[in-house]
């Protein structure tokens, strides 16, 4: 329940930060090495020494169990009524799949989710609780459903629904229309859904590294309440849980034409979403969600009476560390 208490205290944005662990393919080791502690983060460079305070570091040491006792308390949030977002921030190959998806014996934060929510529902016994679960990807500003009873074969072809309209009513609810809402009743059906998601998702590029860094994925569930003293009124909340696209910054790759018009695509989201929560922190009356796809869809989920947790992911390597940096000053802006 700390996690919830600072929440309420100090505003509705959390951001974590985990350094990844050097990979036997990974090349240099920074020369000095990240020092954390577990609420801040020292990186030395050329440019010199910098500090930055987060809610919550972790180490090259910690596991996705770690991770994921920090995360759970949001999920009673949700389970309670409030709009939930859990982001998954970095450049690419710093650990966001990891993290959200995980692998097969070092199961992430997604499926985690699933199984917890079912099993605090079924012990809760003072409300009744139904879900549903949507899963789709943005690229370059389409949107595609990832659980459409027939995904296409090739990306964005005129085959697959991919432009689907975002709406917002009066109540500043969002509705992505036609997007796939499967009902789930227990953690096997709603995993089923999510490995089936994954695979239409793959299925569209050429490397599981190419669809990662260029396009965000998102995967949504719907949590119908029903307490047993309110007059049979359904209480809705949302849970989105986003593996977002890299942010490294392709100019500086030397990336050309598709590719460059790619990462600009995920770097302007990117700096979208940046720039709604540091707007939502300063209180201003204008909140830019209409710049980009990725900031329409949170709407409902960023601001009041939501919660977000935003885990920013930086690499141990010594070639990394202007993107560390950039991704560290990111986690600054929004904190
Ligand atoms: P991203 O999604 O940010 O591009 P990945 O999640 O694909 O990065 O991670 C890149 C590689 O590093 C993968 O092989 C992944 O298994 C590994 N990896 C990332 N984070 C960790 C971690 N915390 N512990 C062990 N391996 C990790
Ligand atoms: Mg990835």
């Amino acid at each position: 329940e700390a996690l919830n208490k600072i929440l309420d205290l100090k505003g509705s944005i959390r951001v974590f930060c985990r350094v990844r662990p050097f990979l036997s393919t990974d090349r240099r080791r920074l020369q000095e090495p990240i020092s954390s502690g577990s609420e801040r983060i020292v990186v030395r460079s050329a440019g010199g020494r910098k500090e930055y305070a987060l809610d919550k570091v972790f180490t090259q040491e910690s596991n996705q169990e770690d991770v994921f006792v920090e995360v759970e308390p949001i999920l009673r949030s949700a389970l309670d009524g409030h709009n939930v977002c859990i982001l998954a921030y970095g450049q690419t190959s710093t650990g966001k799949t990891f993290t959200m998806e995980g692998t097969n014996d070092q199961l992430g934060i997604v499926p985690r989710a699933l199984e917890e929510l079912f099993c605090q529902a079924s012990r809760d016994s003072s409300a009744s609780f139904t879900f549903s679960m949507s899963m789709l990807e943005v690229y370059m500003g389409s949107l595609r459903d990832l659980l459409a009873p027939k995904p296409s074969g090739r990306v964005y072809d005129s085959v697959c629904k991919c432009n689907l309209n975002i709406q917002t009513d009066q109540n500043g609810s969002v509705e992505i229309e036609n997007l796939t809402d499967v009902g789930v009743s227990d953690f096997a059906q709603a995993s089923r859904w999510y490995t089936k998601g994954r695979r239409a998702r793959s299925t569209s590029w050429t490397n599981v590294n190419e669809m990662s860094s260029r396009s965000h994925c998102l995967t949504r569930i719907t949590i119908g309440r029903s307490g047993a003293t309110a007059e049979g009124n359904t209480e809705v909340s949302k849970l989105w849980m986003v593996d977002l696209g890299g942010s490294e910054r392709l100019l500086k790759t030397g990336a050309i034409g598709q590719t460059l018009d790619e990462g600009k695509s995920i770097n302007l989201s990117l700096s979208a979403l940046g720039d709604v929560i540091a707007a939502l922190k300063r209180k201003r009356n204008h909140i830019p969600y209409r710049n980009s796809k990725l900031t329409q869809i949170l709407r409902d989920c960023l601001g009041d009476g939501s919660k977000a947790l935003m885990l920013v992911h930086i690499s141990p390597c010594e070639e990394d560390v202007a993107e560390t940096i950039c991704s560290l000053n990111f986690a600054k802006r929004v904190r």
